[in-house]
């Protein structure tokens, strides 16, 4: 995976973004370090601003790539298969758009195939780079689950997403251990009770624990 963030316009976004220096953000970061009260030339702070910038080149690479591209590879040698393919407990990690606050927690994604399946670990990497952006958790998981739709056109899919947002358990209200769980079921998983309680069974049913 790269780790370089380029000027260069956010591809996706509705508007081009155009991107401030590595040093401007450096400098930014340091101008929060003192803002917090603290100095940031003490030795302990000095690289701070370049790390807290490599970091955020990881937590924010989702910016630099398009997550359709990776379900362009399909296989439609199956054997038949048309049964529903389920990839569970894809772990992630990503910042509420709100307070830049992590969200960690799982994604569960499920769809029916017509004739093109994808490799598992593109299922993830359709997680993973929406994950990598600033998120609300809704809007995520339907991303993810609008994304496999539009390429692999199947005939269905579910996406199921559990986490738990920082910004609520240590700050504001502080309720450590509550979990969001979210859900987006388009096609047959919305239309068939029964596909959508097969893929909720496979998936240990959060949504039924959390409306119970
Ligand atoms: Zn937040």
């Amino acid at each position: 995976m790269t780790a370089i963030l380029r000027p260069q316009p956010t591809k996706g976004a509705k508007r081009a973004i155009v991107r401030p220096s590595r040093e401007e953000a450096e400098q930014a970061i340091e101008t929060l370090l003192r803002w917090a009260g603290d100095d940031p030339d003490r030795e302990g702070l000095r690289d701070t601003p370049a790390r807290v910038a490599r970091a955020w080149e990881e937590w924010f690479a989702g910016y630099n790539v398009d997550p359709e591209e990776y379900l362009t590879r399909t296989f439609e040698e199956v054997a038949g298969y048309d049964d529903m393919i389920v990839l569970r407990d894809i772990r992630f990690e990503s910042h509420c758009e709100h307070h830049l606050a992590p969200i960690i927690g799982k994604a569960h994604v499920g769809y029916l195939p017509t004739s093109k399946v994808v490799g598992i670990s593109k299922l993830a990497r359709v997680v993973e780079s929406y994950a990598r952006r600033l998120q609300v958790q809704e809007k995520m998981n339907a991303q993810i689950a609008k994304t496999i739709q539009k390429v692999l056109e199947p005939k269905g899919v579910a996406v199921v997403v559990e986490a738990q947002h920082q910004c609520m358990t240590t700050r504001g209200v502080h309720k450590p251990g509550v979990t969001m769980v979210t859900s987006t079921m388009l096609g047959d998983f919305r239309e068939n009770a029964t596909t959508r309680r097969e893929f909720l069974t496979i998936i240990g049913n959060p949504v039924s624990k959390a409306d119970g």
